[in-house]
């Protein structure tokens, strides 16, 4: 098959046609190949807006079969007229130009963002002989931008808060020189609980940036998962002021896999402190332990509230709270639940969750055993 590049009359064609040498016979199109061989759509159209040449990535964004295309004025190939309007903009302004259009995507699925940049086509004189049109899928690139952007809004809102109060409540008590020592004393106290909450919250921002980070653990080494489990069931049973009854099931022998004992520690400390945050009075919480066929199991049930099923896809989001005041009141953070999913991907594990709302959920982390030959 001949390529739009080569043919005769085409402004691409002969001198102007970029050229590749090299290791290709001429019979394989070199160029061409190199151009259905990137990601980017590569689009050129004439003064006309009819399109010269068009690669394979190019015809899949705007959904175009590439020899009906060849020919046609591109306004009458697609329902984008973000698409012609940019190239008519290049052509008139005789400069790059650059658009983006959103594509509804199926049900449950992101929609697609596309961008186009086009750029004027001159010949060797220089002369205007068309557009050619880049197009870049930027779903991903502006999924993370809003991720980034609610996370830096949430961040600021969630410091925002204790801040505040805290101001408003030193503020009173240098104002009024008057205040009882009764009164000075519980605005204190309260202003002391919102710095504590601002600190837990910058020490699990913290820890969360340091798994996100490629190299959150430096040096895998293994150890007995069962120290750092039962290390956070002691803490846990300290806490008076959790009513509901504890049991825990940990196997006899050690449960050897290789990471970071104190990351693990806090998985099961998050894990454990939200079934008691959640589970009211006179309820009951079990955590077992199980290792089998290489891999090792931690099971945190309780018989709490329970997670509604479109909340589920969802707390492990972070800052993502079924009911953010009732999390608050608790000492919530909202990242307890994303710290424990990014530790046991950084275990080359992961983290479930199945619930009921109204009986209660249970959380298994899965991680992978330590190959029993790489320690002695
Ligand atoms: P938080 O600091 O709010 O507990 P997490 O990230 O640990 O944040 O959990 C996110 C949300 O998931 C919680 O606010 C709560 O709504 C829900 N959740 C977590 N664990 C449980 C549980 N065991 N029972 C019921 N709901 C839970």
């Amino acid at each position: 098959m001949t390529g739009p590049f080569r043919k005769p009359g085409d402004p691409l064609a002969g001198d102007a046609a970029p050229r590749l040498t090299g290791a290709f016979s001429p019979a394989e199109q070199p160029l061409e190949m190199v151009l259905d061989g990137l990601v980017e759509g590569v689009l050129a159209v004439d003064l006309e807006l009819k399109v010269l040449h068009l690669n394979l990535a190019a015809a899949r964004f705007l959904g175009l079969q590439p020899e009906k295309a060849l020919g046609s004025p591109i306004s009458d190939l697609t329902d984008l007229s973000v698409l012609p309007e940019t190239i008519r903009q290049s052509l008139e302004f005789g400069c790059e130009t650059t658009a983006e259009t959103e594509i509804e995507g199926p049900a449950n699925q992101r929609n697609q963002i596309l961008e186009f940049e086009a750029s004027p086509l001159r010949d060797r004189s220089q002369k205007l002989v068309g557009v050619v049109i880049s197009i870049h899928d930027i779903t991903e690139l502006r999924h993370l931008e809003k991720v980034r952007r609610d996370f830096v809004a949430n961040v600021s809102h969630e410091l925002k808060t204790p801040i505040t109060a805290i101001r408003g409540l030193i503020e009173t008590i240098l104002g009024d020189d008057d205040m009882e020592e009764e009164t000075q004393v519980r605005f204190l106290e309260k202003a002391h609980s919102q710095a504590l909450r601002l600190s837990v919250l910058v020490t699990d921002l913290l820890t969360l940036a340091r798994l996100e980070s490629r190299d959150a653990i430096l040096e895998p080494l293994p150890f007995d998962l069962r120290e750092p489990i039962f290390t956070s069931i002691r803490a846990s049973r300290s806490v008076e002021e959790h009513r509901a009854a504890l049991e825990y099931d940990l196997p006899k022998e050690p449960v050897i896999v290789r990471g970071d004992p104190e990351s693990l520690r806090l998985v099961a400390s998050n894990l454990l402190d939200n079934a008691l945050k959640y589970t009211p009075e006179g309820g009951r919480i079990w955590v077992r332990l199980q290792q089998s066929a290489g891999i090792a199991r931690l099971e945190v049930q309780d018989t709490g509230l329970g997670i509604a099923p479109k909340d589920r896809e969802r707390i492990f989001e972070r800052f993502y709270r079924v009911d953010k005041a009732r999390s608050r009141e608790l000492g919530g953070t909202g990242l307890g639940l994303s710290i424990v999913k990014h530790v046991c991907l950084a275990h080359g594990g992961r983290v479930e969750v199945a619930s009921e709302a109204g009986k209660g959920s249970t959380f298994t982390v899965v991680l992978p055993l330590a190959d029993p030959h790489q320690f002695g």
